[in-house]
């Protein structure tokens, strides 16, 4: 099993995503977190462009990482003063890392319209930048940038500009798809070209661009590639880089490279959520491997024969990255869904009763009315109880008012709702108002129940949506209400439909509040 480097830049590269801006605290916790998943090297910044990066590293150096090695990023010196003298050289001297890694320009255009300087400067930068840097630093490695586009350009000058970072001294020569727009085919074939011209081993940086980053990446390795560099969940400027959480399983499970181990893979999703929260971002559903869709079932077949061996719908077991198997509620399914649902939620009842049948009707009857369950599976939880008598009622609604009163033009409207419950043969009359109508039956329904049930008082609204249902022919306009809620431990959602906006809210109210109480 042949070894693979793998290369972080998710605190640099990925930084530059727009939405994403990492605090020097934010970057430290993904700096600890890449280091325990036992990432080879984790580039922490561009300490010479950027001043919060420098702090960073300040930082880094009180507690130096564990498994990995920490590396600082930077540009070969500036063609008008020495190397040494360079202000962003010292800066990446100052990071005090053991490893850099230096970017140069290896196509010619770039040379004479970005850097404008001679084709023949441009060389000696970077054997001089490698070459002095090396004296200080044990590990360079030269990002060979717009390397694919330079190569298709000017092939003889993009090789020279390698042989200098090479013939200075360089760890490894990374091979840049800077503007992410090269194919697999060109990336195989140059990476290989590379390979037999160099001993320095070859790396690759790919960008998305044209969604092909982490393909890019595995052809490279294919190729003769051995350090591969990308990004957690593929931030990073633009379309973002090489995803590293789809590269690295595709390496280990696919190609049978080493670069983590089997228990540290098992933490892929754990690492990709991580990243997600810290970056402010919904986690992606449909992310390859780790997304909550990865390994979800729908089609009534697909459910049925996964039961007897999940590889006839799954490319991997979803265990080996930290993932699992989900089978949805939908009209797409039929008994099956509905047997595995009763044995996710723990329901001691039997699946051969011919009550499945009835939830199965229901269940066809509630989606022609526009209930959706995904994303709402308390409700559905609550059905089932409901059809095999688990399900008790707490409260009974004699009835609820609700006003939106807006005095004058300009004026934020007041909502107040008012709302009498039965509990047992207590009566129980209570009004509050809110931010919205919703909001403001919500606040009395509570209200009125906190008194009986006081765990409510932990249960709190998270989400809440509403999506307009296209009407057919000759029939009103329904909306669907989805709400999600949640106490310190879990999250649950349920849904509501009418053709009343506030009726369906108060629907999926009803369920959240009971699917608690139903919890103990
Ligand atoms: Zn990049």
């Amino acid at each position: 099993m042949s070894k693979i480097e793998i290369y972080d830049t998710t605190l640099r590269d990925g930084s530059q995503s727009e939405d994403v801006s990492f605090s020097v605290e934010d970057k430290l916790r993904i700096l600890y977190k890449l280091d325990e998943f036992g990432i080879h090297y984790i580039e922490g910044g561009w300490p010479g462009a950027n001043p919060k990066d420098a702090e960073f590293f300040e930082h880094a150096q009180k507690f130096k990482p564990k498994n990995s090695v920490l590396t600082a990023f930077g540009a070969t010196h500036r063609a008008s003063v020495k190397v040494e003298e360079d202000p962003s050289i010292k800066a990446l001297l100052a990071a005090e890392v053991s490893a850099l890694t230096i970017f140069g320009k290896t196509w010619d255009f770039h040379v004479k319209e970005a850097l404008r300087v001679s084709l023949k400067r441009n060389l000696d930068l970077i054997y001089d930048t490698v070459t002095y840097l090396k004296k200080n630093v044990p590990r360079v490695f030269f990002d060979a940038e717009h390397f694919f586009d330079g190569y298709k350009a000017n092939p003889e000058y993009a090789v020279k500009t390698l042989e200098a970072a090479a013939s200075a001294g360089a760890e490894c020569l990374v091979l840049c798809d800077t503007n992410g727009g090269t194919m697999p085919g060109e990336i195989a074939k140059i990476v290989s070209a590379m390979k037999t011209m160099f001993d320095t081993p070859i790396g690759i940086h790919a960008h998305n661009d044209a969604e092909c980053a982490a393909a890019n990446s595995i052809v490279a390795v294919e190729a003769g590639a051995t350090h591969v560099q990308g990004t957690i969940n593929g931030l990073g400027e633009r379309c973002g880089n090489a995803n590293l959480i789809s590269v690295i399983p595709n390496l280990k499970l696919k190609l049978n490279k080493s670069c983590v181990t089997v228990s540290k893979l098992k933490k892929l999703k754990d690492l990709s959520r991580y990243v997600s929260e810290i970056s402010n971002l919904r986690h992606f559903k449909r992310q390859p491997f780790v997304g909550d869709s990865a390994f979800a079932h729908k089609g009534g077949i697909h459910v049925s024969a996964i039961q007897r061996h999940p590889e006839t719908y799954e490319h991997i077991r979803p265990e080996q990255v930290g993932n699992y198997q989900r089978v949805l509620v939908s009209d797409l399914g039929g008994r099956s869904n509905i047997i595995r649902k009763i044995k996710d939620f723990k329901l001691q009842v039997d699946p051969d009763s011919p009550k499945v049948t009835e939830i199965v009707k229901e269940l066809k009857a509630l989606e022609n009315q526009g209930f959706q369950f995904e994303g709402a599976e308390a409700s559905f939880e609550l059905l089932i109880k409901k059809t095999f008598g688990l399900h008790r009622k707490f409260f009974e609604l004699i009835g609820f008012r609700v006003i939106v009163e807006k005095r004058k033009e300009g004026e934020v409207p007041i909502s107040e709702a008012t709302i009498m419950v039965k509990v047992g043969d207590k009566m129980e009359h209570t009004a509050a108002d809110g931010n919205g109508p919703v909001n403001a039956l919500d606040n009395a329904l509570r209200k009125a129940l906190y008194k009986f049930y006081p765990q409510l008082k932990e249960v709190s609204l998270i989400d809440y949506k509403v999506r307009v249902l296209t009407a057919g022919t000759g029939t009103t306009t329904r909306v669907r209400v989805l709400i999600e809620s949640g106490d310190e431990k879990h999250k649950w959602g349920t849904v509501g439909v009418s053709e009343n906006i506030i009726e369906a809210s108060w629907q999926a109210l009803v369920d959240s509040i009971e699917y608690k109480l139903l919890r103990g």
